[in-house]
């Protein structure tokens, strides 16, 4: 059994991540006495009461079985409650398999336990299943979550349905507070808008232990995601200053590892918050100045310094979508180019400007040479007119695909990876 406390005392104190933070193996370890956590995606973290188990978080779908036998191992008692820190798929997935262990123990269903909205995700997700399906496929596809700290993204895209069919829904929920008597344990939860808006952290007074959610994830915080719905940056820091004033002495999250020592646990989350807090800041300064969104996406950005904290590293999300998401809280989606609002097709565009640089090979070959030269921000935006003015030609596919796999490359989070990654492979699929 790995301790891990000890590794990420040696990788807060070191700097340097250079063993995976975020481990999908299944493995339950005993953090403190009666409390455990199961690694996995997201990890299950289970408190043992007078009356049965506490579980906050229970992995995705195809880890609720996985999970379920690992905590089995470490104790038999039946499930009280499942706490859900928010409504992802990845930490409400696995519920059925909870339930499912107690029906076969002829035990009644545990209570499932979460923030009101919880279930109008559910509805929503159904609403929008093609469309997160889709999402999975390019998020997930090849640039797998195994490439990023660990996590492995198997089962999540498997499936005909995003939200699980046995994914439980909430029976006990709950709007800005709740406190919780379990078998002896007491337990608060507290709303806060962050990655979601259904999210809410636990504080267990007896443990001084914190359940952080996706509050705190040894990733940059996942506020920007390009292809879901709002992240809410400025409640999520003042969440992440209201848990550093806990003096808690660990910190539980659903990803990565469990940090103990309150002056350690207050850095930690002081430095994410301090993060969130300088891009809100910087972006609406320059909005409230009148600049466009492609201006501030230029210019807003966080400290190296505080990229380079271990838990900090924007491998999954990054600054610059988080500026984005912050442009469409508080702006809309407008962008401030007069030609955006009411555009043209692309494909006539594309044609147009195609045919005034002497051809959609033309485009392309220029983009090879900017992409040569490093500068794949305008190489993308170019080979993107060519392809779009000469959609069957394979040669500006062949051109694309390469375009694309290099940039796919280069990027540091799992996010852009994704969609460029995506846009390799369905050019690579039409340039033979
Ligand atoms: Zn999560």
């Amino acid at each position: 059994m790995t301790d891990l406390f000890k590794l990420s005392d040696k990788i807060i104190r070191e700097g340097v991540a250079n063993e995976p933070v975020n481990r999908v193996n299944f493995e339950l370890s005993e953090i403190a006495n009666g409390i455990a956590m199961v690694e996995a995606f997201s990890h299950s973290i289970v408190f043992a009461t007078d009356d049965g188990l506490v579980t906050f978080d229970t992995s995705a779908e195809f880890g609720g079985q996985p999970v379920v036998k690992a905590i089995r191992g470490w104790n038999k008692d039946r499930f009280h409650s499942l706490v859900y820190t928010h409504g992802h798929v990845d930490h409400v997935g696995g519920s059925g398999a909870f339930v499912q262990s107690e029906r076969d123990a002829k035990r009644p269903d545990p209570a499932v336990i979460g923030h009101e909205n919880i279930s109008a995700r559910f509805d929503r997700y159904n609403m929008t299943n093609g469309y997160n399906l889709v999402v999975n496929k390019r998020q997930f596809g090849r640039a797998g979550m195994s490439n990023v700290a660990g996590m492995n993204p198997a089962g999540l895209t498997g499936g005909p349905t995003f939200l699980p069919k046995t994914a439980a829904r909430p029976d006990i929920t709950f709007k800005e507070e709740m406190s919780l008597s379990v078998g002896g344990l007491e337990i608060k939860l507290k709303h806060a808008k962050g990655e979601t808006d259904d999210h809410a952290w636990a504080w267990i007074p007896e443990h001084k232990a914190i359940c952080a959610g996706d509050f705190f994830i040894w990733n940059f915080p996942n506020a920007g995601n390009p292809q879901k719905v709002q992240r809410f940056p400025v409640e999520w820091a003042a969440a992440m200053r209201d848990m550093a004033s806990m003096n808690a002495e660990m910190l539980l999250p659903a990803h990565g590892l469990p940090i103990r020592g309150s002056e350690q646990i207050k850095a930690v989350l002081e430095d994410s918050a301090t993060a969130l807090e300088g891009l809100v800041r910087d972006t609406l300064e320059m909005m409230n100045a009148g600049a466009t969104k492609n201006d501030i996406v230029h210019a807003v950005s966080v400290s190296q310094e505080l990229l380079d904290k271990p838990y900090l590293r924007p491998l999954y999300d990054e600054p610059e979508f988080v500026v984005n998401n912050i442009w469409r809280l508080y702006g809309g989606w407008y962008d401030g180019n007069p030609a955006n609002l009411k555009p043209a097709r692309e494909s006539e565009l594309a044609s147009e400007i195609a045919q005034l640089s002497g051809g959609s090979i033309v485009l392309a070959e220029r983009a090879e040479e900017l992409a040569a030269a490093g500068d794949f921000r305008l190489a993308c935006h170019l080979i993107e007119l060519a392809v779009q003015s000469d959609f069957n030609s394979k040669q500006i596919h062949g051109i694309r695909a390469k375009i694309y796999k290099q940039r796919r490359k280069i990027e540091s989070s799992l996010m852009a990876k994704g969609i460029f990654g995506y846009a390799a492979r369905e050019s690579s699929s039409k340039s033979e």
